[in-house]
This record gives structure tokens, C-alpha cells and sequence, in this order.
């Protein structure tokens, strides 16, 4: 009845915090086989701050590019099955990027102590032991991937994460001069989600005063980097923006996301639609859920010149729609905390293909 959450052991917040990482490190050095692995998004290559990672010369690292899916459990065991053959068990995982690098640092911690495929552990609590130590470090704000206890992964079956006490970062940087680079256009997709997190927290059964005290201070935040006086890409934006990202996954964490996300859910595992950006295309038309916070989103998206496409589902067969919600129906927490308990007489397979032709 009463959840009992674990948070992240340590955090490291400010501007160029980056350079606390080696100091961080180096007492965890002589774990496990002595190495550590570092997971950076691939935008990172070639630019300053690969130069900037600690790694020596016994350390692997992987530029891992995160644009073609989300992240995958046949990846993440790949991953495992590789460094394991070249060099044993890291010390720790780093993982240095958005959500995807994230989570894929998230995951792979949990899969070097955890055997076999990534796909036997996706569900709550179904991972067996701890993983390994690992450190976070955002470099785009909103998903709140950084704080949260799961670890998203599309499998053959499902998209659904690795969600345990052991999935939380030991330790997290957040240095908001590493999100300095992000496109204009990603920069809303991603921080609308902590946006639609604290709505959808606050919007539902689960709703408490815990969660929404995390979820105003992020809405507050979001005013204030999206339509605020001061609003844009700006240091201090970047900063309020990271801030935000950790407080709308906090938000979630202590009660529930609702409409948007179990649609968004069904973009992403049957049109390969990435999260953030399938939240926006599906937030748009939940006006008589989510009521003036649909608005509101919209305003911030047109102040910054960002549209979304209109009349998808013309496209779509039904075939797909089908499929599409029937993955959204099988998120039922969702759908309790959104419409509440008896929310199956209220909601069908048919109600949320016709949620889904309205995109
Ligand atoms: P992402 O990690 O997929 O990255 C989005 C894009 O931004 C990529 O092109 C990346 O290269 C680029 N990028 C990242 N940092 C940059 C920078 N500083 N400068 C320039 N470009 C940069 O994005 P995301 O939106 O943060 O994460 C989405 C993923 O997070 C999805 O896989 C989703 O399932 C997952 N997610 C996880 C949770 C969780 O609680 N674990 C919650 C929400 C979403
Ligand atoms: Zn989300």
C-alpha cells in the first residue's frame, strides 16, 4: 500500500561539475576487474568533452549512437557479452548522455551480475541481485532517467524496463554545461517530459501531497525556461531545466504517469516513435484529460517555433492502431491512476484506437 522509494546515494549539481568525476572515481577503482566502462552518446565524439572523460588506458569506451531506436534488451546483452569477453566485470558503469544513454548505463549494471537475457528482468522487481556501481551524468534534461528506478528497454515482447531499488544510480553529476549543444527542437520534445510527467502525476488516483510538491516546483520550472520573461537556452535556463527534469521524475516516482504515456508507449514499440517526442505528438490531443496543461504545452512549443504534425493516423493502418492500443491497454497502472480503479468498464481496446486516430 504505502510505496518506499530509493533515491539516488549521491548528487553532484553545478556548472562544470563535470571535472568532480575523476576525484569520484578513483575510490572505486579496485572493484570487480579494475576497469571502468564509460557509455557516451555518440554526439560526444570527436568534441571537447571526450576529452574531458577520465578514462585511462585500461578503461573501455563506447560512443554508442542513440538516434536510429531506443535502446534495446539484445543491445544491452551484447553489450554485457562483449565486455565481459574482452575484459571482465567493470569496477562501474558511466553512462554520459539523454535518457537512452541512461538507461543503457542502468541496465548494463544490473545485467553484469543478473544472468541471462535482459528480457527475463523486465518488470518490477524481477532482477535477482545488485548490479554493479554506476554514475549518470545528463546531458539533456527532462526525461528524468537520472533519478528514476527504471531502465527502459524495447524487447522482442514488450517496452517495459528493468525496475528495481538496485536499477538507481549510485551517483549522479548534474553539470548543465554539457546540455549547452542541444538542438532547439529536442530541447522542447525532451523537457515536455517532465512537463507531462508532472501533470499526469498530479492528474490521477495516485495523485499526493509528496509527489505534488516536486511536480509544481517542476511546472514552475518549465514556466519559467519556456515562457517566462527570461524564457530560451540560456545558462541559467539550463540549469533550471536539469533541476526540473529530476523533480518531474520524482514526481512520477511517487505516483503514477497516466493517458499520454501508455499512448506514447504504443508509438514507440510499434512505429519506433521515440519517447519524448511521442509524448508531445500524443499530449496535443488529450485536451479532456489533461485539460489547460494541453494549452500550455502547445503555447510552448509555438514560442520557440517548434510544430508537430497533424493527421498521422490517415496513414496508419488499422492494423497498426490496433496494435499500437493494444500495447497502451496493457499498461493497466497507468490507466488506474489515470481513470481510476474501475477503469476497464470506462476504457476499452476501441476507446483508445479512437484516442489514436485523433493524431
Ligand atoms: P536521447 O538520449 O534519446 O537523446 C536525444 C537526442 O539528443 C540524441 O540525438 C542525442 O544524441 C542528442 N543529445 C543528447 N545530449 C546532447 C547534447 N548535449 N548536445 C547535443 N545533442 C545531444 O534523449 P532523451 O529524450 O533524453 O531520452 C529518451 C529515452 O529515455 C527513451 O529511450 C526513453 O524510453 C527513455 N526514458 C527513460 C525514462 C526512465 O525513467 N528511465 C523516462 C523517460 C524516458
Ligand atoms: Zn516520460
Amino acid at each position: 500500500m504505502y510505496k518506499n522509494f530509493k533515491n539516488i546515494d549521491k548528487v553532484v549539481f553545478g556548472r562544470g561539475s563535470f571535472s568532480a568525476m575523476e576525484g569520484i572515481l578513483a575510490e572505486k577503482r579496485n572493484e570487480n576487474n579494475r576497469f571502468f566502462l564509460f557509455v557516451v552518446d555518440n554526439y560526444f565524439k570527436g568534441k571537447d568533452l571526450e576529452q574531458r572523460i577520465p578514462a585511462g588506458p585500461q578503461d573501455i569506451v563506447r560512443f554508442i549512437d542513440v538516434d536510429p531506436h531506443e535502446p534495446t534488451t539484445e543491445q544491452i546483452d551484447t553489450l554485457r557479452d562483449e565486455v565481459i569477453a574482452e575484459k571482465g566485470i567493470p569496477a562501474g558503469v558511466i553512462g554520459i548522455g539523454g535518457g537512452s544513454i541512461m538507461d543503457i548505463a542502468k541496465a548494463v549494471s544490473l545485467m553484469f551480475t543478473n544472468e541471462g537475457s535482459s528480457t527475463l528482468y523486465q518488470g518490477l522487481n524481477l532482477i535477482k541481485k545488485p548490479g554493479i556501481y554506476h554514475l549518470g551524468v545528463p546531458t539533456i534534461s527532462g526525461t528524468g532517467a537520472e533519478v528514476s528506478m527504471t531502465a527502459v528497454l524495447t524487447g522482442p515482447v514488450k517496452k517495459l524496463g528493468l525496475k528495481c531499488d538496485w536499477t538507481v544510480f549510485n551517483q549522479v553529476i548534474l553539470d548543465s554545461e554539457l546540455a549547452a549543444t542541444v538542438p532547439v527542437d529536442k530541447w522542447l520534445y525532451t523537457g515536455m517530459d517532465t512537463y507531462i510527467h508532472s501533470i499526469e502525476a498530479e492528474c490521477g488516483t495516485l495523485n499526493n501531497i509528496y509527489s505534488l510538491a516536486y511536480g509544481d516546483q517542476a511546472l514552475k520550472l518549465c514556466r519559467d525556461v519556456y515562457v517566462g520573461p527570461n524564457a530560451g537556452q540560456n545558462p541559467e535556463n539550463d540549469d533550471k531545466l536539469m533541476v526540473a527534469s529530476m523533480m518531474g521524475g520524482l514526481s512520477l516516482t511517487y505516483s503514477e504517469v497516466g493517458v499520454c504515456h501508455a499512448l506514447s508507449y504504443g508509438l514507440s514499440k510499434i512505429l519506433g516513435e521515440k519517447h519524448c517526442y511521442a509524448n508531445c505528438l500524443a499530449f496535443q490531443h488529450l485536451e479532456d484529460y489533461y485539460g489547460d496543461a494541453v494549452n500550455e504545452l502547445k503555447s510552448m512549443l509555438v514560442k520557440h517555433n517548434v510544430t508537430l504534425p497533424q493527421g498521422l493516423s490517415k496513414n496508419w493502418s488499422d492494423e497498426q492502431i490496433t496494435a499500437m492500443a493494444e500495447v497502451a491497454y496493457n499498461l493497466p497502472h497507468m490507466w488506474n491512476h489515470a481513470i481510476g480503479a474501475d477503469w476497464k468498464e470506462k476504457v476499452t481496446i476501441d476507446t483508445i484506437k479512437k484516442l489514436y486516430e485523433r493524431l
